[in-house]
């Protein structure tokens, strides 16, 4: 049964297909525009020997598509892996292929600015040499982040150094707000999301026709050294415009729309635009399934309906930092407007049905795009999907009680799995139940059912492999990259057991980037609540290199911080700098060794601090999901 499509899954597929507009082979011509090169060195490896990228990993997509995957996500993965140089227009190169995202190269009279250094130091690097291979060791000039997360900065240290920063020579230039949320993001639910992430992402699943294929927007994410810089030149409004190296570029800012700090930028002199991550060749994300903050689709309509009005008439090309760019102004145009239109009208079709009464799970299943959109191929959820973005929209204005009072108060997952289990006659019964589902096809019904019986009883041999099964077809099935590999992450873990968190972002440098309220909100979350009810903890920070005071109040198992002008009176004193702060929480730096060597002073009881310390819970970062 095991890594094969059933008759079920082979009909529903070819069912999908049909309705494909598979006589548009544009975005094949699209990918091979421009074409320079490509690297005859096909791994990207770190220091230490280990591979952190395969440009050769998805080669298997030269075949035919087969009964193990959705055609769609197929074909999105075949245009997805053309990796290589690619001249956009003359003087804007783009390097594909090398990580979850791209990078792309504007020419300026002496040397290039660089948008987007991808994830890690290991590709940012890679993917610039190929670029410098072909165009000459051209100087950075200016380092551009389009927006807040990872995929759009990690890399940058593979390209430049802080030096080149510090020294002026290289501006980074970013839209206002972007550190802190590139480092909020990893904060709060920073490990649940990196799990979670494992899921989403299926790095832990193997890559193959009946494996990991793509998240749709990218492959996958490299696995090397995420470093980050941080910017120099913010941008604050739409309408600034920047020169950098003879290079005029004008900016828009795009707050709340697929990053809370974003922006787009016009390239007069290219007649080129950067849509930054707000029009790809996917329905995008408007909450992704790793979990996030849910975003807002009304506003990212209208910043698209704002960049056609401000270049609309004048752009030739139109290029994010994902995916491939689209040519020729009506196309491009069209293009934008159809990204428009999708989530308007998810958005706007959401709220329509909500107010007739109908919750998230049933407008999911009610809501079909228009026709148009359904004909174009950018508009398919190949990383969003229609189901999970509608339920994010009715998220957004309704959260997540349904206002059924039956579904107010149920019991939590094991509470209700015994119960259910017990009502159905018991684990074998209902395992029974799952078989027939699975053997009709209904393998939503199959997972739902085994999703009960394992959290009764998650040794139920009989149930693991069936639910296994069952993901695996749901997997095969899906058009949505994010879904597949969630599925089939799900079937390897039942199989093999758990995968942990395969990838991590908390690099040294984000963490270093924390600010000292950070710091403080970062230990705040790992409290041990209980264990800390009755303590009461009052201690004063002098942060010598930023000539701030604040102070830490723990009560009541809440640890709250504030700015203040003195050391609280009869509180322990510590009189240290940031990066000092941060090794004593993070325990890489011992507070004896630092008192000895001087970087920390105490005034006062300095047990005061393993104290706190003390309180403190690990984070859990191979946490079950399938079991209970
Ligand atoms: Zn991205």
């Amino acid at each position: 049964m095991a890594s094969r499509a059933t008759d079920a899954t082979r009909q529903t597929l070819a069912a999908a297909t049909e309705h494909l507009p598979l006589h548009d082979r544009q975005d094949f011509e699209d990918t091979e525009r421009g074409f320079v090169a490509r690297s005859a060195d096909r791994q990207v490896r770190a220091a230490d020997g280990r591979v952190v990228w395969d440009l050769d990993a998805y080669s298997f997509f030269g075949a035919e598509c087969p009964d193990t995957a959705n055609p769609s996500l197929w074909r999105q993965g075949q245009l997805v892996t053309k990796d290589g140089l690619f001249e956009v227009v003359p003087g804007i190169f783009q390097v594909r292929g090398y990580d979850l995202s791209i990078m792309t190269l504007v020419e300026g009279d002496t040397g290039v600015i660089v948008i987007d250094p991808l994830i890690s130091r290991e590709t940012a690097a890679a993917a610039f040499a190929l670029y410098q291979k072909h165009r000459g060791p051209r100087p950075v000039v200016a380092m551009i982040y389009t927006h807040s997360h990872i995929d759009h900065f990690g890399g940058v240290k593979g390209i430049i150094s802080e030096d080149d920063v510090d020294s002026g020579r290289v501006p980074v230039i970013a839209p206002e707000g972007f550190m802190e949320h590139a480092i909020v993001e990893n904060i709060f639910a920073g490990t649940a999301m990196a799990r979670r992430a494992g899921y989403m992402y299926g790095a832990a699943v193997e890559k193959g026709p009946a494996g990991q294929i793509g998240a749709g927007l990218g492959q996958t994410t490299s696995m090397g050294e995420a470093t980050l810089i941080v910017p120099t030149v913010d941008i604050t409004r739409t309408g600034q415009e920047v020169v950098v190296d003879g290079v005029r570029i004008v900016f828009q800012v795009t707050p709340g729309t697929e990053a809370p700090a974003e922006m787009n930028f016009y390239f007069p002199d290219f007649h080129a635009l950067c849509a930054a991550e707000n029009a790809s060749h996917t329905l995008h994300n408007i909450l992704t399934i790793r979990g996030a903050v849910v975003r807002d689709a009304h506003a990212w309509a209208h910043y698209l309906t704002e960049t056609i009005d401000l270049w609309g008439d004048e752009l030739d090309v139109v290029f994010a930092s994902h995916h491939w760019p689209t040519w020729d102004r009506e196309r491009a145009v069209e293009y934008l407007a159809m990204q428009r239109d999708m989530y308007l009208y998810l958005h706007d079709q959401t709220l329509r049905l909500i107010n007739q009464g109908y919750v998230g799970a049933e407008i999911a299943e009610m809501l079909r795009m228009p026709p148009a959109l359904e004909a174009a191929w950018h508009t398919h959820g190949y990383y969003g999907s229609v189901s999970h973005n509608v339920k994010a929209v009715y998220q957004r204005y309704l959260g997540w009680y349904e206002a059924n009072p039956a579904r107010l108060w149920p019991h939590p997952p094991e509470e209700s799995a015994v119960r259910y289990v017990a009502a159905m006659g018991g684990a074998d019964a209902a395992v029974a139940v799952a078989r027939q589902a699975f053997s009709d096809g209904d393998y939503r019904w199959a997972a739902q059912v085994l999703d009960h019986v394992l959290f009764a009883d998650p040794a139920h041999a009989a149930a693991r492999t069936l639910q296994a099964d069952a993901f695996e077809q749901l997997g095969f099935g899906a058009e949505n990259g994010t879904w597949r590999s969630a599925y089939l992450a799900g079937a390897k873990e039942l199989r093999d057991g758990q995968f942990g968190t395969p990838t991590t972002a908390a690099s040294a440098d984000l963490i270093g980037a924390l600010t000292v309220p950070q710091v403080f909100d970062s230990i705040a979350i790992r409290i041990d609540g209980p264990r800390a009810w009755d303590e009461h903890l009052l201690l004063s920070w002098v942060i010598t290199d930023e000539h701030a005071t604040f102070i830490t109040e723990l009560r009541n198992g809440a640890l709250n911080h504030r700015t203040v002008a003195e050391p609280a009176p009869g509180s322990t004193v510590f009189t240290l700098d940031r990066a000092t702060l941060i090794g004593l929480v993070t325990t890489t730096l011992a507070l004896e060794a630092a008192v000895a060597d001087r970087t920390v002073t105490v005034d006062g009881d300095p047990a005061d601090l393993q104290r706190l310390v003390g309180l403190l819970a690990p984070v859990d970062p191979d946490f079950a999901i399938v079991t209970p």
